[in-house]
């Protein structure tokens, strides 16, 4: 098995001398710059007006445009969303990079799908921590972390792997475990996990049984907390101890219950789906369509998420979370 690195493996002075930029101040954004400043580094912000910049202001940050902050800086950490990262590239980043210079990403998409080319004389690497922003804030926050995929596409210095492996440090990936990998293997990973588990399955899984409870008359109170509620509960012991450790904290009848209905609901024909997905992701017809729709202004994405955010158990939802003041708000109303 290749070798899971921690804090004491990793020599973080390459990285020590540097200036970074961190390009973007939302949910990887901000984590990176206050994880890397709190960890010691020098970190300056690029960005444009707006929201984003307010907030890193407010956060102690001074921000510069992200021409400036490239002009500034030895690594160019881009945390934009993906669909714009190109636009942004080639209009402030690409002019102002300097021969020697790293230019990073926290996932894999616009390098690997080639919407990014880099000049030949820079190091190119990401750093992709495995969980949200706001979980890579919170949890160095604690002393704690979250996992990250480290790669290296292009080393004209020599030093690339050491500074990638630095800023996993900064962040505080290297508290929980940095393992390498290529950005072929990060994007295309990272896109099936979140298609077909972590968010597209997950959510499709949620609904479908808070359906099938309400549609046969039971409340829907009732069946929000039991599809969507206890997901966390059960979650935190799988997180915590893997299967066998939610299992033993079931009921018998809950984990009889696992074994012979679980592989009813996702069976062979679930499977079968998502190796279509897996095989879109891998033959680039899934970027394509995305690079599209974001061309066509997202026709398609507005009008799910409209209809997304009016399903019941959304709206069942707020109602009951409200009367939960433990439940953390929610990041995007911070
Ligand atoms: P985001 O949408 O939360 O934030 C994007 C930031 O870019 C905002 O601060 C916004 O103001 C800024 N921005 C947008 N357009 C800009 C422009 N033209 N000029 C300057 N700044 C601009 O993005 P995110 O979800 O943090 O994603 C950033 C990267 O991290 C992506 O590559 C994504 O795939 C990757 N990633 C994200 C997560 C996550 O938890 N969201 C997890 C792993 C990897
Ligand atoms: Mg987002
Ligand atoms: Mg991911
Ligand atoms: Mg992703
Ligand atoms: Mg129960
Ligand atoms: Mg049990």
């Amino acid at each position: 098995m290749q070798k899971v690195l921690y804090e004491k493996d990793i020599q973080t002075e390459v990285l020590r001398e540097k200036k970074i930029a961190i390009v973007g101040y939302g949910s990887q954004g901000h984590a990176h710059a206050l994880n890397l400043r709190e960890s010691g580094y020098d970190v300056v912000v690029g960005l444009r007006p707006g929201k984003s910049q307010q907030k890193a202001e407010e956060d102690g940050f001074t921000v510069i445009s992200v021409a400036d902050a490239v002009r500034e800086a030895d690594v160019v950490m881009v945390l934009l969303p993906d669909e714009l990262q190109t636009a942004v590239y080639n209009e402030s980043i690409k002019p102002n990079l300097q021969p020697g210079n790293a230019i990073a990403f926290a996932h894999g998409f616009n390098i690997h799908f080639s919407q990014i080319v880099p000049p030949a004389d820079v190091d190119v690497f990401l750093v992709a921590p495995k969980g949200p922003g706001h979980l890579v804030r919170r949890t160095y926050e604690e002393g704690a972390g979250v996992p990250a995929l480290y790669g290296v596409q292009q080393d004209v210095t020599g030093n690339a792997k050491q500074i990638a492996l630095a800023y996993a440090q900064g962040i505080g990936a290297a508290r929980a475990g940095v393992l390498e990998t290529s950005f072929q293997e990060e994007t295309e990973t990272d896109l099936f996990g979140e298609q077909a588990v972590l968010c597209g399955g997950l959510s499709s899984l949620i609904k479908a049984g808070f359906e099938t409870l309400t549609e046969a008359g039971y409340q829907p109170e009732v069946a929000y907390f039991e599809c969507l509620h206890e997901v966390k509960l059960i979650v935190d012991l799988i997180y915590e101890g893997g299967l066998e450790n939610m299992r033993y904290s079931i009921s018998d009848t809950a984990q009889w219950g696992d074994f012979v209905s679980g592989p009813r609901v996702v069976n062979d024909e679930t499977k079968a789906r998502m190796k279509e997905v897996l095989a879109e992701v891998q033959s680039g017809e899934f970027a394509k369509g995305w690079i599209l729709e974001n061309q066509a202004n997202r026709p398609k994405y507005n009008a799910i998420n409209a209809q997304e955010n009016q399903h019941p158990i959304e709206t069942v939802g707020k109602e009951l979370r409200e009367l939960m003041p433990f439940v953390k708000q929610p990041v995007n109303n911070k």
